[in-house]
């Protein structure tokens, strides 16, 4: 047997899922090898090359709790960093950081090189190999197959990708790169079922052809940050953002040029991400909209590329450059790349188990955009979640399934398995119901033990949390026990952040649950040699308490629900009383507790009672010793 051609795990693409999904996997012990179509665009960035922001910010530090790369590529280039959403408090404000395309790329590559075991290879692949509803390996377009015991397809937007500029589409993947063209039907023949979505970008035009000194600068915060809970903070500095505005011209232009737009003469009838839409699309939408902010942002430090964030694209190249030249210090900007939408073909989600295995092939795992998603935080999770499933099941192990109230990564694939998506899904706060107690700062603390029992969080990262963990802790029950005099100093210090003052001593835990007295306030009426970032756990911890409680009870009272299995056995059909529809979607879904049947659309609360009981009914019988078919 020739090894070249056998091994463990294949994973389809080296994208940002494909990355993660190999890394999980070949760390995890298992032989892998990624097959991607062109070895130079691993962990591409066809779109802004940002990463984080809200929701996406917490997705990467969750998976950099459990041992994935992407928050350490992300530190490795970024050029420019900010928190976002500070005003609206702890639980949701989150990094993101502007990255240099080209660093990032090559961080991903450097670190694939240096794992045992993980091999890449260029070629295109074409079909799946099957066995009897089991995966067996891959043949590419020349013709090679590959065996392995588990595939995961992380394809990405280029299954049979098609680009859209005006009333102009051809084949084609993102930025230029080639479609995929056979593995849609390959899939298809295995049962599985495909539908299309689109995504858009938008023009980049070039730095040195913009004044900047007629716009709003945006530079990096001053403070030390960094996205891996691993990575030495840093401030960044030599690169900024700038904010321009579109104008009622800009508007005249695209309303004059709309029926060359295929959105606005429905050429595209595929669904696109709405939280994200195009500026065709908003122009349509929101006609009596006078203006819309476009960020103009660096791709890289020595790139002349300004990505212009908000203004993505379906027009001509023509009417682009006639709006760009619209936009106030855009003026005599020179356009390098023209926007474009793209559709391509992807897996409805709901075909696929909570641990991204598909229910038609055993074995073959999905990952990343090709699930239905958009969004590199989204994708590199998905590659994760699916590299460590492939790996254990190998392993002869449960699958990791990550609870809604445990993670986003939870939240996201519970949404995509159980509920479906009508367009390109992307993670934001308000999908997510317990985000008080699943925060940025928090993620170590949620799941860097389920990293550690992988393996893939090593004795040097484990110590490093754990002995935080443990001086944080110990310097909370140490503080808790102090109380704060009152007296002229502190009662000036409470002042400078307009509190009130206090005549008698307070508790300084009760001092910190005032929202407007933070850690650092604290710090200076208490001796600590706690760093910052610790001592703000505290603060959050202390600030949110109440709520987390509120949210731990909720989790509590539906955790029996939640968690109570529907035994693989139970045919839908055969329950009395239960709608039609829910029949229909149940039996589609296949879901494997009461808990994500209650998520499926369609399913109402009654449904569920029904289901409830029949689950009782076959435990009982169960119990009594009554077996299937019995
Ligand atoms: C035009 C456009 C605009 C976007 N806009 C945004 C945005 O505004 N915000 C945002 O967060 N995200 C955006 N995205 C999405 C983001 O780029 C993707 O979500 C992310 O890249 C998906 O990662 P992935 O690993 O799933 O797939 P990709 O990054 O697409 O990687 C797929 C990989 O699979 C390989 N491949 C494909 N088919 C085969 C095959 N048959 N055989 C071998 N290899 C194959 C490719 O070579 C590639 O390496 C946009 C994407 C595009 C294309």
């Amino acid at each position: 047997m020739n090894r070249d051609y056998d091994y463990d795990v294949i994973v389809i693409g080296g994208g940002h899922s494909g990355c993660e999904a190999a890394l999980a996997a070949s760390r995890m012990g298992c032989r892998t090898l990624i097959l991607n179509h062109n070895l130079d665009n691993t962990a591409l960035m066809p779109c802004n090359p940002a990463i984080g922001g809200p929701a996406k910010g917490n997705l990467v530090r969750e998976l950099d709790a459990m041992g994935g790369e992407q928050a350490k590529s992300a530190d490795f280039s970024t050029l420019h960093l900010r928190w976002l959403n500070t005003s609206k408090g702890f639980a949701v404000r989150t990094l993101r950081a502007q990255c240099d395309l080209k660093d990032y790329a090559a961080h991903y590559g450097r670190v694939l090189s240096g794992v045992p075991d993980l091999y890449v290879y260029q070629g295109m692949a074409a079909e799946l190999v099957t066995d009897a509803n089991r995966v067996a390996g891959v043949v590419t377009v020349a013709g090679e197959k590959f065996r392995a015991r588990r595939v995961v397809i992380a394809s990405g937007t280029y299954m049979r990708g098609k680009v859209h500029m005006g009333l102009v589409s051809f084949p084609s993947g993102p930025l230029g790169q080639m479609p995929s063209v056979t593995l849609s039907d390959s899939l298809i023949r295995a049962g599985i079922e495909l539908s299309r979505f689109r995504t858009d970008t938008t023009p980049r035009i070039c730095r040195n052809s913009v004044d900047w000194a007629s716009l709003d600068i945006q530079e990096s915060d001053p403070k030390p940050e960094a996205f891996s809970h691993w990575s030495e903070k840093r401030v960044y500095t030599g690169h900024y953002c700038a904010r321009t505005r579109t104008s009622k011209v800009t508007h005249d232009i695209l309303k004059a040029a709309l029926e060359r737009s295929p959105l606005a003469t429905r050429e595209i009838e595929v669904r696109g991400p709405r939280y994200c839409p195009s500026l065709d699309d908003k122009i349509l939408k929101f006609p009596d909209k006078e203006s819309h902010p476009i960020f103009l942002e660096p791709v890289g430090r020595d790139s002349r590329e300004i990505y212009m964030q908000n203004f993505s694209t379906y027009m001509p190249p023509d009417v682009q450059r006639d709006i760009i030249h619209t936009l106030p210090g855009c003026e005599r900007a020179l356009m390098l790349r023209p926007g474009y939408g793209i559709e391509y073909d992807y897996v409805i989600p709901t075909q696929l188990e909570p641990w991204l295995e598909t229910r038609a092939v055993a074995g073959l795992y999905c990952s990343g955009q090709i699930c239905g998603t958009s969004g590199y935080e989204e994708a590199a999770c998905l590659g994760f979640m699916a590299g460590v499933n492939a790996a254990l099941s190998l392993k002869g192990r449960d699958p990791l399934v990550l609870g809604r109230d445990q993670a986003y990564i939870g939240v996201l694939i519970d949404d995509l398995t159980s509920r479906g998506t009508d367009e390109p899904y992307r993670m934001l706060p308000s999908r997510c119901e317990y985000r008080l107690t699943m925060r940025h700062d928090n993620a170590d603390r949620r799941l860097t033990e389920i990293g550690r029992d992988l393996g893939l969080i090593g004795d040097e990262r484990w110590s490093a949390v754990y002995n935080r963990w443990r001086l944080t802790e110990m310097e909370r029950e140490r503080i808790s026990k102090v109380r704060i005099a009152a007296g002229d100093f502190t009662n000036e210090v409470l002042r400078g952040v307009g509190s009130a003052e206090i005549d008698e001593p307070v508790r300084a835990l009760d001092l910190l649950k005032r929202p407007e007295v933070s850690w650092k306030t604290l710090s200076r009426l208490v001796e600590t040699e706690l760093d910052d970032e610790s001592g703000t756990w505290i603060e959050i911890e202390v600030k949110y308490n109440g709520y987390a409680e509120r949210e731990k009870r909720h989790v509590r009272r539906l955790s029996s629900m939640e968690k109570l299995k529907i035994p693989p056995a139970l045919s839908y059909l055969d329950i009395k009383g239960l709608s039609a529809e829910a029949v229909d979607k149940l039996t589609r879904v296949m879901p494997r507790t009461l808990g994500q049947a209650s998520r499926v659309p369609g399913v109402n609360s009654v449904d569920i009672q029904l289901i409830q009981v029949v689950i009782e009914r076959f435990r009982g019988e169960e119990s009594a010793g009554v077996r299937d078919g019995d």
